[in-house]
């Protein structure tokens, strides 16, 4: 099916409709959480009183962001255009979901998304893991394979990948994950660029 008649679309939120701004090496730095390590499944692990007060640390350091967040080349355009396509819109972040809500609005998006749709760290198991994809898919009642996943990291794409997805990369320079995407743009302007010549 060409990528303009597909009807479901997921995106990841921060570095894919938001600028990325997170430095991911100065959280695990603040944290103390080792270079390699996952941040949050790092922070599944610690005793329940140091893993509350990095929870808290990180959700505070993470709103300051939200509140601050600027969408990313052709993103508004992008989601503004599947909208009035009619399309069934959802959100799939490694972020907290309120965060997420915050981040949408503070772009301006908070209207193109369903509530029910917009899923964070807590509403689904993080990604690379497929749960979430699939739960929307469930609630909107269609096959995985019908969704699009859009992200600009590996672990969107693997989500994507597992599920049965169609899965898009943008904003992510060079190739680096070509077994985890099916197609590459250069940002969300060129995907609607490409929507609007009919592809
Ligand atoms: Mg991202």
């Amino acid at each position: 099916m060409t990528l303009r008649k597909r009807r479901h679309w997921v995106f990841d939120l921060d570095g894919t409709l938001t600028l990325a701004v997170h430095d991911f090496a100065a959280i695990r730095r603040h944290l103390g959480i080792p270079e390699q390590a996952d941040i949050l499944h790092h922070l599944v692990d610690l005793p329940a009183t140091e893993r509350a007060a990095k929870h808290a640390w990180l959700f505070a350091h993470e709103r300051e962001l939200a509140v601050a967040a600027r969408p990313s080349p052709g993103a508004l355009a992008l989601v503004l255009h599947l909208r009035e396509g009619g399309c069934r819109l959802g959100i799939l972040t490694r972020n907290a979901r309120d965060l997420a809500l915050l981040t949408l609005a503070a772009i301006g998006l908070e209207d193109c998304f369903e509530p029910a749709a917009v899923l964070g760290r807590d509403e689904a198991a993080p990604k690379p893991d497929p749960g979430g994809l699939l739960h929307l898919a469930d609630l909107w009642q269609v096959a995985p394979a019908s969704l699009v996943m859009v992200g600009d990291h590996r672990y969107d794409l693997e989500a994507g990948r597992a599920a049965g997805c169609r899965t898009l990369q943008v904003n992510q320079p060079g190739d680096p994950w070509p077994a985890a995407r099916d197609r590459r743009f250069e940002d969300c302007h060129e995907l609607l660029a490409v929507l609007q010549a009919g592809d």
